[in-house]
């Protein structure tokens, strides 16, 4: 895994779900710990994202959280992480998060996830970026987000090779060798993005 330094974790920043998507924030950040990967994420303390963070931290890795000023209250910025990138607006954060990282990773979450998975599956439509990205389909939970994208292909509203622009997963322990499998992203200087 040498090729991924760091990588990019979207999540809920909602706790009261499910043990098993609780149980995946607790995997991947322990792995990435583990693996000595970097986590970029978005700086909260709560919810799937601070489970996440708190499982690298234990497992020694090394945390950078990138959180907009307005939000450090409502989500309740994390205090101990190595690192947390206070930026001016959401665009902010996710330039930073985007520049500070060699691949994606999502798991369960919400409207605010979904939103980040989309900028970034869209970039890569753009050819801005081709840094792999990685679905983590935690108990069917985006089986309703594949039959989406299948609609909107099969209505021909996007083609068939947009499914290539994400590899999707069933269990935490398939990232890394997903990754791997995508490849590194190529060396150069980041591409100027929208
Ligand atoms: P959620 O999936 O809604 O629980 O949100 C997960 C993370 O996405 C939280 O850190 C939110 O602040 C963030 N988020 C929510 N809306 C947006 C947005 N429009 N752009 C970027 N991040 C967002």
């Amino acid at each position: 895994m040498r090729n991924f330094r760091s990588l990019c974790v979207y999540c809920g920043s909602s706790g009261a779900v499910d043990a098993r998507y609780r149980d995946a924030a607790v995997r991947l950040g322990t792995m990435l710990g583990e693996q000595r990967i970097g986590l970029v994420y978005g700086g909260g303390r709560i919810g799937l994202m601070g489970l996440l963070a708190d499982a690298c931290l234990r497992a020694g890795g090394t945390v950078v959280g990138v959180i907009p000023d307005f939000l450090r209250r409502a989500e309740v910025g994390h205090g101990a992480v190595t690192e947390l990138v206070i930026v001016d607006n959401m665009h902010e954060r996710k330039r930073t998060m985007f520049e500070r990282s060699d691949g994606f990773v999502i798991l369960p979450g919400g409207l605010g996830t979904l939103e980040e998975t989309f900028e970034i599956l869209t970039w890569k439509q753009l050819q801005l970026h081709d840094k792999p990205i990685v679905l983590v389909d935690i108990a069917g939970y985006w089986r309703p987000l594949a039959a989406l994208i299948d609609h909107v292909i099969g209505e021909n509203f996007a083609r068939p090779e947009m499914r290539a622009l994400m590899t999707v997963v069933d269990a935490v322990d398939q990232v890394l060798p997903a990754l791997e499998h995508a490849g590194a992203p190529r060396v150069g200087p980041e591409p100027e993005l929208i």
